[in-house]
């Protein structure tokens, strides 16, 4: 019997690998493993977030706010720049989704370092956008080499920056250059999902470039250092005319009740959820710290992980993690990516890490 006819696409494209050992799954070795794998906020939700979603949820049998309006406002009034700049999505991927269905024309191209973030090829490809990957220098994008990928067929450029799973950020001055060099009928979208954990004095953010580059759009999330990762809310910020188009490449209702209210309380209390993201980034410093100490080869991260390059050591070392309960990101071949968790977290990585180094010195 035939099955029914769906677009190629599908045969070819992986699926999305959730990290091993984390979700109920064949291979958990641990009943609650250390959650070092998907870069979230180690902090619980802050009072007056939940108390925000437990009154959501009172009004749940009614339909979402299709325009985000009371977000859009919050948002607003926190970036001061005007409304009509903003879309929200449900996760800013389904804000990239948009953008890659945008401009998804047969032959279209989309520029994108690698590795970088890993749904940029499969939400590419579902788009019928071909993927353009320009290799990473030093673990750090190649900017003037991703300048000279663009073509008449470029459509779109990402530029994740702090990069994840590298942690590297790029400077004012070479975005600067960079974004002198893209055509303004080619989009630009700076991927800033780690923005707020950003320290280096030379990293700015793409909003800085919004006013002299209108084909320039910044997403950001309220995934991470807001500590919303479960409720799927991340928001994406250009010129008004740029956006208002962008927008209706987004499922209308698809930001929840829930997760609209939730992210205003963020907002709010953003004061103290930028506290928590200092106390992760003095963490961040403890743990490059050490792993540099007991020898281990790590770019300096400007994002709530660290990325362990270790080539062809990679499946190993993350089989080794998930064995001692410690859930990381495996890229294979690659590297390791660990977040930067609770102390308690990062100090059981750390000895992990340490039990490696020990193991493998006395094989070889
Ligand atoms: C985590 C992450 C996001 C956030 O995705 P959401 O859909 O907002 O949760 C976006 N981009 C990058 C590079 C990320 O690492």
């Amino acid at each position: 019997m035939s099955l029914p006819r769906l677009r190629t696409v599908l045969d070819d494209l992986a699926a999305y690998q959730p990290s091993e050992g984390v979700y109920a799954s064949a291979r958990r070795p641990h009943p609650r493993p250390r959650p070092l794998s998907a870069n979230e906020s180690p902090h619980d939700p802050v009072p007056g977030v939940t108390e925000a979603i437990a009154d959501a949820g009172a009004t749940i049998n009614r339909y979402p706010d299709p325009g985000c309006g009371a977000l859009t406002r919050a948002l607003a009034r926190t970036h001061e720049i005007a409304e009509d700049r903003f879309a929200v999505g449900a996760g800013s991927v389904a804000l990239l989704q948009a953008l890659l269905q945008s401009v998804g024309e047969p032959g279209a191209e989309v520029v994108y370092a690698w590795p970088s973030f890993e749904l940029y090829p499969a939400l590419a490809d579902l788009a019928g956008v071909a993927s353009v990957r320009v290799p990473l220098a030093d673990d750090a994008h190649d900017l003037p080499a991703m300048a000279d990928r663009i073509t008449p067929r470029t459509r779109l450029v990402i530029v994740c920056n702090p990069n994840n799973p590298t942690g590297t950020a790029v400077g004012r001055d070479d975005l600067a250059g960079f974004l002198s060099r893209v055509p303004p009928t080619c989009l630009v979208a700076l991927d800033e999902a780690y923005y707020e954990y950003v320290r280096a004095p030379d990293v700015s953010t793409g909003l800085d470039f919004c006013a002299a580059h209108p084909n320039l759009v910044v997403l950001r999330t309220f995934s991470k250092a807001y500590g919303l990762a479960g409720l799927r809310t991340g928001y994406l910020m250009g010129d008004a005319r740029v956006v208002g188009r962008l927008r209706k490449a987004c499922l209308p209702y698809a930001v929840n009740t829930v997760a609209q209210r939730a992210a205003v309380a963020a907002l709010e209390l953003r004061a103290e959820l930028l506290r928590q993201v200092d106390a992760t980034v003095a963490e961040r410093t403890r743990v490059h710290r050490a792993l540099v100490h007991g020898g281990w080869e790590v770019p300096a991260s400007e994002a709530n992980f660290l990325w362990l390059r270790l080539g062809a050591n990679a499946v190993a070392f993350g089989r080794w993690c998930t064995d001692h309960g410690i859930a990381v990101r495996t890229f294979p071949d690659q590297g390791v990516r660990v977040s930067i968790g609770s102390a308690e977290d990062n100090d059981g990585f750390l000895a992990a890490a340490a039990e490696w180094r020990t193991r493998t010195a006395a094989d070889a």
